[in-house]
């Protein structure tokens, strides 16, 4: 084993076992007295089932990382990108083809390694808990829908990507970083009109009192906004959510059935006020520049790593390859992936603040916003009190009980 082999070996120890202490502080952690701003909408009954949702999806990862571990492990060490290498090679079909394979063989063995999780957890735990709504059929449309949008979408990317590096030398990185950039843009101005709708039915919210509270809402802070959808989430959940997506004219809310059935009109005014926020901080943006220079980053050293014949070592391979190299610096960088996750992680609590503190000023009323929180919390289950470690390691959000505090505050 090279120093590459360890890094790549500890790294993925080292995340194993810091996310299964972090679980272990978060169970730990609970306590059976519900928190004060909930007692009055929550009974302990349904308080105790919040809990024993977190234990059962808890236990549920933990099978999930443990194996998932496992089997790369077996894989990597039994030589299976090796041999798959050799046996792709064999059919002579020149780098951009056997690279394809390549990734087209690992993506079919790790779906279908991770289909028995899903459907378990789906049909079994979500089932369970009485947030399922999806039908056999609605999954197996979502599985093949998926395949063929990443079959699509990603063969090209990928492929590009490869004929780079297998042609343009020096310059290869930054060709790749403009092409992926461009490609994100487009992804992003085409997923509401042309992705999403394939995944769920978008109708426009008729006209009448919530539609014109919106509006009034949104010309109040000058906000171009001419779509609001609702979204029929309902298909396969009983949780609710709200989101926005796309960029310019191509913008549109999107309101989950299920969040209009529970929530006041001032309250589904106000998680909107919430998102428009995250608009008008530039916060989207901002998302985006991170993303385009992260992207820029990882191609750089990419390069730099692609030639090194001591990443294809480590996985036991008789010759080096573009598409090889790519998925095993995806390895290596996966320590440098975890810190920077964290940091934009923070970032992100930090601008829910931000949002949260734009909607209860610009609308007026942070009470509907509290009191909006309080009820998809309840309603979607959520662990009011993560440990701080695992707030730190897993949450994009705030825990709800710190922004309730902090809208008390304002
Ligand atoms: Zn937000």
């Amino acid at each position: 084993m090279n120093w590459i082999a360890w890094i790549i070996l500890i790294a993925m120890i080292v995340d194993y076992l810091f996310n299964l202490m972090a679980d272990i502080v978060n169970l730990k952690q609970l306590s059976p007295v519900v928190p004060e701003p909930f007692q009055n909408i929550y009974d302990a009954d349904r308080y105790a089932r919040s809990q024993e949702y977190l234990k059962v999806n808890t236990r549920f990862e933990w099978w999930v990382s443990s194996l998932d571990l496992i089997i790369i492990l077996i894989f990597w060490f039994g030589h299976g990108f090796a041999y798959l290498d050799d046996w792709i090679r064999s059919y002579a079909l020149g780098p951009v083809g056997s690279g394809l394979v390549f990734v087209g063989v690992l993506g079919v063995i790790k779906l279908f390694l991770s289909l028995p999780f899903s459907v378990y957890s789906t049909f079994v735990i979500e089932e369970r808990f009485g947030f399922n709504k999806t039908t056999v059929k609605t999954f197996i449309m979502d599985l093949i829908k998926s395949l063929v949008l990443s079959i699509i979408l990603g063969a090209p990317l990928f492929a590009g990507i490869l004929y780079f590096f297998e042609v343009a030398g020096d310059n290869a990185w930054w060709y790749c970083w403009i092409v992926v950039t461009i490609f994100v843009i487009i992804i992003q101005f085409i997923a509401p009109t042309w992705i999403m709708p394939w995944f769920n039915k978008f109708t426009p919210l008729e006209a009448g009192e919530l539609k014109n509270m919106i509006l009034d809402y949104a010309r109040s802070i000058q906000f171009s906004l001419k779509n609001i959808f609702i979204i029929d989430g309902s298909k396969r959940t009983n949780k609710s959510n709200a989101f926005f997506t796309g960029f310019g004219k191509n913008k549109r809310i999107a309101l989950y059935d299920t969040l209009v059935d529970q929530l006041t009109h001032s309250e589904l005014v106000s998680v909107l006020a919430h998102e428009m926020g995250h608009y008008k901080k530039n916060h989207v943006w901002i998302n985006m520049a991170i993303g385009i220079i992260y992207s820029g980053v990882m191609f750089y050293l990419l390069s730099i790593f692609i030639s090194y014949d001591g990443l294809f070592n480590a996985f036991f391979m008789s010759q080096p390859s573009v598409y090889a190299g790519m998925i095993f610096f995806g390895m290596l960088f996966s320590p440098i992936d975890f810190f920077l996750g964290l940091l934009l992680q923070s970032l992100s609590r930090y601008n829910e603040y931000q949002a949260d503190q734009f909607a209860a000023k610009t609308t007026n009323n942070p009470d509907a916003l509290v009191s909006a929180l309080k009820k998809l919390s309840v309603q979607n289950l959520s662990n009011l009190t993560p440990h701080p470690l695992y707030v730190f390691l897993n949450y994009s959000h705030p825990p709800v009980l710190q922004r309730i505090k902090w809208l008390n505050s304002l």
